[in-house]
């Protein structure tokens, strides 16, 4: 995806920031299940996931990170927060 490095969008920025943390993470984790795999774990196939959820303390409502952010936010924070935003 081409995009012009001089107008950076936080909300991209932040999503990138997030999702390569989330690879690194899946990375790591694979690499110790691989080694402890057969010794210290039973496990045949399997799948690393990580997953960055956004809990809303106002309304108790879980937002995956990626979804969050496409969504702009909480709905319940949406009307008032936007609001003062103008
Ligand atoms: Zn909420």
């Amino acid at each position: 995806m081409e995009k012009d490095s001089s107008d950076t969008d936080p909300v991209q920025s932040a999503r990138d920031t997030v999702f390569a943390m989330e690879n690194r993470t899946e990375k790591v984790a694979d690499n110790h299940v691989d080694r402890l795999a057969g010794e210290a774990v039973a496990i045949d196939e399997y799948t690393v996931l990580t997953d960055v959820t956004i809990a809303c303390d106002s309304c108790g409502q879980h937002h995956e990170f990626g979804a969050f952010l496409d969504n702009g936010g909480c709905n319940c924070c949406k009307e008032s927060v936007l609001h003062k935003a103008g």
